[in-house]
């Protein structure tokens, strides 16, 4: 095992990859910006080096200064968390170059993998079932083709594509020229690439990925599905596991396509296949997200197993003490506390916690970086806790995340917790049968209830 790790991230991540470090009794080393001098990831670390000022961009985002803080720091490897430079190929031959251990996969898999076209391909030759589509580069007028040809509505992605940045729904052809220029200058704007595909617009579908680690070694681990069709706007706000959608014989198929891909690209540690589940039980892939991600904490409360801990075994050599399917028992939900204003179009709203009080009690875990005094700053991203659960059955665990959420204390800026237990109260919820399009669904009827009986808004 490694002696000393630079964690090169900020916020809940970074806290959450000390705390794995400090278990394996490894020294942690933090970076942080001149916004994130008081943060919690920078007191918990055991070392912490000044990487810029707060944009991100002459900051975390910038390699020469994180590979500077592992050199100057006699780091042997460095754990990127999740978003920031985690799904950069160019920091990953940095790190290499420099001799450290990036703990996750090659830098080759994942600059394939980070094009969505070029994974798609790759998911295709190894079997695993993609959304029809364009299957290269499209312009604009190849996209009224083929959309013409497979049928709206039609997703315009851009290749570079994260975030739900750079995507639009197209629902009929005269639609389709103003959002293809849209999405591809957000495109650009956003990841400097332009470069455009179409594929079937999946509706009603669930969003359903699996979870997998791999060493070094050609052991593969898949440790079942989580279930994120709770969005807003492309972006996931409560997570669960298992999916109530997966019969066993849909779950080992999710799960063995994912293994097999794993094997045909090379796949190593860990990593996210997201797949859409249509009405029909049928599986298409969407992406693989080649890095820990947001809501990994739902599969470690069902398998028992510490993914961020693995991560760190397998990027130092070792292999895979289980392999396979992952045993899990019992079900998990997440909810992503943002800091966002539901009063103003759940626009970001960072500035100073006055109050914070985290549910505690049996099953409980929350992984956050805020306290009481805790000063957001409104540079990064919106995310300030996870509230996860766990319990032996589906209503038990909704039960219990209804009554954390109740016990959770955030006074001073607005978020979505009241958004959240909106949700959990739902009858598309409860049920368990819902689609990516039913929050957006449930937001409608609330707005037209509220115009209706005259509420200022
Ligand atoms: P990003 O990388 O920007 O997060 P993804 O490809 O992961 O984009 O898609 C994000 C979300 O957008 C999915 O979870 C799903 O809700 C929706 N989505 C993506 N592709 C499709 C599709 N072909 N049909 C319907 N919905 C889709």
């Amino acid at each position: 095992m490694f002696s000393r790790v630079l964690v090169a991230n900020r916020g809940e991540i970074a806290v959450r990859v000390i705390r794995a470090l400090h278990e394996l009794g490894v020294e942690a080393v933090a970076i942080y910006s001149t916004a994130d001098k008081d943060a919690l990831h920078v007191r918990m670390a055991d070392h912490a080096v000044h990487i810029g000022p707060p944009s991100a961009a002459e900051s975390y985002l910038r390699i020469p200064s994180v590979i500077a803080a592992a050199n100057t720091t006699g780091c042997e490897a460095v754990h990127p968390g999740y978003g920031f430079l985690a799904e950069n190929p160019a920091f990953v031959e940095a790190c290499v170059d420099n001799d450290l251990v990036f703990v996750g996969p090659p830098a080759d898999v994942m600059a394939m993998m980070g094009d969505k076209i070029s994974a798609k391909q790759a998911m295709r030759a190894a079997d695993v079932p993609t959304v029809p589509g364009t299957e290269g580069a499209t312009t604009a007028e190849a996209a009224r083709a083929a959309a013409e040809e497979i049928g709206f509505p039609v997703l315009l992605k851009a290749t570079a594509g994260g975030g739900g940045k750079g995507m639009r729904l197209v629902r009929a052809a005269e639609e389709l020229d103003d959002a293809f220029s849209m999405a591809a200058n957000e495109a650009d704007a956003a990841f400097g690439d332009s470069t455009m595909y179409v594929e079937k617009a999946l509706v009603p579908a669930r969003h359903v990925e699996i979870q997998v680690i791999c060493d070094n070694h050609g052991n593969v681990l898949t440790l079942g599905e989580r279930e994120c069709s709770i969005q807003r706007r492309h972006q996931k706000l409560i997570e669960e596991s298992p999916s109530a959608a997966l019969t066993p014989e849909a779950r080992e198929a999710m799960e063995t396509a994912a293994e097999r891909a794993c094997r045909a690209v090379g796949y190593r540690n860990a990593g996210t296949f997201e797949f859409l589940l249509g009405p029909d039980g049928s599986f298409y892939f969407i992406e693989l997200n080649a890095r820990l991600q947001v809501e990994h904490p739902v599969t470690e409360m069902c398998t028992g197993i510490d993914i961020v801990r693995e991560q760190l075994l397998v990027a130092a050599g070792e292999r895979l003490s289980v392999t396979g399917r992952a045993p899990r028992r019992g079900h998990s939900i997440e909810i992503r506390l943002n800091a966002e204003d539901p009063e103003h179009d759940f626009r970001p709203s960072p500035g100073l916690v006055s109050l914070f009080k985290p549910a505690e009690g049996p099953g409980v875990r929350v992984d956050t970086f805020i306290e009481s005094g805790t000063v957001i700053p409104p540079f990064y991203d919106s995310m300030i806790a996870k509230l996860v659960v766990w319990d032996n059955d589906r209503a038990a665990a909704i039960a219990r995340a209804e009554r954390a959420l109740r016990e959770t204390t955030v006074a001073g800026v607005p978020t979505t917790r009241d958004l959240a237990l909106e949700v959990l109260a739902s009858e598309p919820f409860r049920s368990g049968d819902y689609s990516t399009s039913t929050l957006d669904a449930l937001r409608a009827v609330d707005e037209r209830r509220l115009d209706g009986a005259g509420v200022q808004r």
